[in-house]
């Protein structure tokens, strides 16, 4: 009889691609199901347009005949796209995003119906949304929360659905998704810089955050997927004997992308870009069957929304392909894991993007403001910039020789450390003379608008300049953005609003506009230096130099959560109006349960293929030795046949050895989860999940993983890593 396994990698020999392709131009797809300001102009009344364009872009209340119009005439398009249902798609703290659908359709007498959909439906719903995390916020039976309308990020059809952006708030009016705060956060960001953008330019009024993130992924068959219990329920790989080849000959990398994930890639792209999700760029990564997708920079909101949309466009899609998509950041223990760098900028109304060299002095000095206050911020919210990338997942990946360590650093690059260094050293205590002006002028003049040391990139650094954004890499896969974006404005937020009160009382006290903002920088400079590291990100020379330096090395979740209890956090956040100390401690409480989550179903999982996969699997291997061993001794007698059966003998010894102790260990393991079980706090439970339970499945795995390299391959009941990670 054959094996699941057996079962499922003969489905993987038969697949063929499956190339659905499109015809046409790409160019004309892009945007076709998104109810942009096109498609608005179009469809509604002037006034109408007007007020929704000024809505969309300072955020101002639509009043109800406006909402009106707008439901009206979104529907009217959405018709025409075949949309028979809408809904209000929201980002709950789950992680995924989530959806209740309805029918526009309204029986309005007998036999007769209409499609209605107006702005009080726009605007705001009540989703019986009584099990997603609250953290406390609300009582699970008073089911109220509900979902708000963003007007900021577009509608868009998916199928036969209109799908409407919205926050998802508490019947209080507590933020229980990724998006409100983001939207806050965004806000006091546009208006922190746009103050400081005042001292070189005063046309501008408006300053968006940028985004332009980079998605990494596994693809693997379906049937192996349905094959193996933890890639189901974990989505990662929680055993499994690293292959004979792994990803040493790096021969991955950038190779011809496989026909069949061709074939899957074209799909998700041109639905994403009807979607408007301006993808362009894909390729393999480093691991077998890992790959990237990339989209262009957009505002962070909707870039953020985007990002949301694509993972679930390429499960989707994946499906159609026999594929599975594994978001997971560590899949596959041995080859490199997977994370989502976030690029990030600010850039203006004029045009300019505040993190780009510019042509002279002044613009420069412009730059470097804005340079040096995020590194400030970097250096100043360390440790909530390493809580916002914390997760079960995530912690397989940091500092995994792959990706950067979970301590948090900026790299500059050498030319831009020479220059701070210089402004550090130069900037004259007492007032400046002319000279001294001239000459920092000059050299701040003199820095080159595309760097060239940047295009060799530090690979290894968490948080890396590369010449016109910040490219923030710690990052996990499946995380979304919203939450390191939320961190990173809402921290330079608070470093601009501290910058310009600092100038302001410079200029105050008599120093020149310029002179002020050079001594601040310079201020600056000095106090963030230890965060500024240009070496090696992943040797251990650097964990031992973090340590001296006295920055943190947090190396696993519940340690990096900790933080969102801090005062100086809570006040943070508090003071940005971008989450109220309720709403931060609703979200801590929600981040430990969710570790304890993932971690209780990985530990259940464990246990369960070690109990009915592998021991059978074993345990019938060893009895086919024992035969063997006993019909020697009965053809050769005692003596004789033990000889001739030495190797058989060893084998079932260390076979037993290793199932003994894995057994042993995984017994262990269920003692710890019953003792963490019973804490009541989450965060006491996290704890004991992270230090007494997880501990185990290293132990457990190591045995497991040697069973598989010693018992029969054709009796192993999942699929092995080779087929998991070289067939297509
Ligand atoms: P690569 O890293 O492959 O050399 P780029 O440096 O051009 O490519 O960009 C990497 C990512 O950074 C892309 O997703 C791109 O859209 C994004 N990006 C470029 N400029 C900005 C910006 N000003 N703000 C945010 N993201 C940006
Ligand atoms: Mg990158």
């Amino acid at each position: 009889m054959a094996t699941i396994r057996q079962k499922a990698y003969q489905d993987v020999l038969n697949r063929t691609p499956k190339h659905i392709d499109f015809d046409g131009k790409i160019s004309e797809l892009y945007g076709q199901n998104v109810f942009h300001s096109e498609v608005m102009r179009e469809y509604l009344p002037s006034d109408a347009f007007k007020s929704m364009m000024e809505s969309i872009q300072n955020g101002t209340r639509l009043d109800r005949k406006m909402a009106d119009q707008v439901a009206s005439a979104m529907k009217d398009w959405a018709l025409t796209k075949g949309a028979t249902h809408y809904t209000h798609w929201f980002q709950p703290l789950t992680g995924s995003t989530a959806e209740k659908h309805d029918a526009f359709f309204k029986p309005v007498g007998p036999g007769k119906a209409i499609e209605r959909f107006d702005g009080d439906l726009l605007v705001q719903q009540e989703p019986d949304a009584s099990s997603f995390p609250n953290g406390g916020i609300r009582n699970t039976f008073e089911a109220r929360g509900y979902t708000a309308w963003d007007p900021s990020s577009p509608a868009f059809v998916i199928g036969k659905t209109l799908c409407i952006p919205t926050i998802f708030i508490s019947y209080t009016g507590e933020s229980l998704d990724y998006k409100m705060p983001l939207l806050k956060a965004l806000h006091v960001v546009d208006q922190a810089a746009v103050e400081v953008c005042q001292y070189f330019d005063k046309n501008v009024t408006k300053v968006n955050a940028t985004l332009g993130w980079e998605q990494e992924y596994f693809l693997i068959d379906q049937a192996l997927f349905n094959a193996r219990p933890d890639l189901m329920m974990t989505g990662r790989a929680l055993f499994g004997h690293a292959p004979a080849k792994g990803q040493q000959l790096e021969d991955h990398y950038f190779g011809s992308i496989p026909e069949r994930v061709n074939a899957f890639m074209r799909e998700f792209e041109t639905e994403s870009l009807k979607l408007g999700i301006p993808v362009t760029t894909r390729h393999n990564e480093v691991a077998p069957n890992q790959f990237e997708c990339a989209p262009i920079f957009e505002e962070c909101n909707l870039a953020n929304d985007h990002n949301l949309l694509l993972m679930d466009l390429m499960e989707k899609i994946a499906r159609k392909h026999d594929f599975r998509v594994l978001l997971h950041e560590k899949p596959f223990s041995g080859v490199n894991g997977s994370g989502k760098h976030n690029n990030w900028s600010l850039s203006t109304n004029t045009g300019v993007n505040l993190l780009a060299p510019g042509k002279n002095p002044k613009s420069n000095l412009q730059f470097l403001t804005f340079f040096v206050n995020t590194i400030k911020a970097i250096h100043d919210y360390d440790d909530v910039l390493r809580a916002c990338i914390a997760s079960a997942g995530n912690d397989h990946r940091l500092g995994a020789n792959e990706a950067p360590p979970a301590i948090i650093s900026a790299f500059i690059g050498s030319q831009l450390s020479g220059l701070l260094d210089d402004i550090e050293k130069n900037v004259k205590a007492g007032k400046m003379t002319p000279e001294d002006k001239t000459e920092l002028k000059l050299n701040i003049g003199k820095i080159p608008q595309i760097m060239l040391d940047n295009t060799d990139r530090n690979r290894t650094s968490p948080f890396a300049f590369t010449g016109n954004k910040f490219e923030f890499r710690a990052v996990g896969s499946s995380a979304n953005c919203a939450s390191a974006m939320i961190v990173l404005n809402t921290i330079m937020a608070k470093q601009l609003k501290d910058f310009k009160k600092s100038v302001d009382d410079r200029i105050a006290k008599g120093e020149a506009k310029d002179e002020a903002i050079l001594k601040e920088l310079q201020k600056l400079i000095k106090e963030s230096k230890k965060i500024r590291f240009e070496g090696n990100g992943y040797g251990d020379e650097w964990v031992k130099d973090a340590e001296k330096r006295g920055l943190k090395n947090l190396k696993d979740t519940p340690r990096a959560l900790q933080v969102w209890g801090d005062k100086k956090v809570v006040k943070l956040f508090d003071d940005m109006n971008v989450l109220t100390p309720r709403e931060l401690e609703a979200r801590k409480e929600i981040e430990f349960e969710n570790y304890i989550l993932k971690l209780q179903i990985e530990a259940r999982i464990m246990g369960d293929v070690v109990n009915s996969m592998i021991i059978p699997a074993v345990v019938e291997y060893q009895n086919t030795l024992i035969k063997n061993v006993q019909g020697l001794i009965d053809v050769l007698g005692s003596k004789a046949g033990k000889e001739a059966a030495n190797i058989q003998i060893e084998l079932i010894q260390r076979i037993s050895i290793h199932l003994n102790k894995m057994k042993a260990t995984a017994d262990a393991m269920l003692m710890e989860r019953k003792a963490a079980n019973k804490l009541s706090h989450a965060e006491d439970k996290a704890f004991a999940y992270c230090d007494k339970v997880r501990i185990h499945f290293d132990e457990i795995r190591y045995h497991a993983d040697k069973l598989e390299m010693l018992v029969d391959d054709e009796l192993w009941p999942m699929p092995k890593f080779r087929e998991m990670l070289f067939t297509r």
